[in-house]
């Protein structure tokens, strides 16, 4: 199964995305994730990522499809993967249809987290990640255990006016993605994202009948 997760950034992509990983065994496949690897790790990818990502803008396509054809040629990704953060263009959509199209592949859903922009603003600014484990928590909805809260981290692009820029890139160039799928008649499954993780999460589940 081949599965897009679109939403804002702060709807909840991640944690879902992770979820969703467990629960069907598949990768996710997360393009700002093995972004901030590459920084973290300061790689020639991190260094070419790095002044998008701090202001809030999107890193150029044909870096992103580097990564995205390198993650589905993976064998962890035979039966399938979850993509979360990507695609994000149009352009990027296109290669995508085309690398399905050589791999002999099909998208099979689209899941859609909705989160309206003030709750979003006031979900990132509370976000924090562990850079240990990845794993992201909110200090008010999704506070860590004590002995992890010392070691979290805020992400830089995190700040209101970077998630504010974040927000109007979404709607400007992703958003307009979901009515083009929707004309390929993929299944797009709305899922209102701002409840709970775990009912959030039964939702999916439900829709995409797992
Ligand atoms: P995310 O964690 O998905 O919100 O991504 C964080 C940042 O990484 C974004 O604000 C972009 O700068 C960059 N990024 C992640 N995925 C993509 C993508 N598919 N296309 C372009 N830039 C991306």
């Amino acid at each position: 199964m081949h599965l897009i997760l679109f939403g804002a950034p702060g709807a909840g992509k991640g944690t879902q995305g992770a979820l969703l990983s467990e629960c069907l065994g598949l990768p996710k496949i997360a393009t700002g994730d093995i972004l901030r690897d590459a920084v973290r790790d300061g790689t020639e990818l991190g260094r070419q990522a790095n002044g998008y990502m701090d202001a809030g803008e999107l890193v150029p396509d044909p870096v992103i499809m580097g990564l995205v054809r390198d993650a589905l040629h993976s064998p962890d990704a035979v039966d399938g993967a979850i993509f979360d953060g990507f695609p994000r263009t149009q352009p990027q959509a296109e290669a995508l249809d085309k690398i399905f199209a050589d791999l002999g592949r099909d998208l099979d859903a689209v899941v859609v987290i909705e989160v309206p922009d003030d709750r979003i603003v006031e979900r990132m600014s509370g976000r924090r990640t562990d850079p240990e484990t990845g794993s992201v928590y909110h200090l008010k909805h999704n506070p860590p255990p004590p002995e992890i809260a010392r070691r979290l981290m805020q992400r830089p692009d995190d700040e209101e006016s970077t998630v504010r820029r974040r927000l109007a890139v979404y709607r400007e160039q992703t958003e307009p993605l979901i009515s083009r799928y929707q004309r390929a008649a993929v299944p797009i499954h709305r899922i209102n994202g701002s409840r709970g993780i775990e009912q959030v999460q039964r939702d999916i589940l439900g829709a995409l009948g797992c």
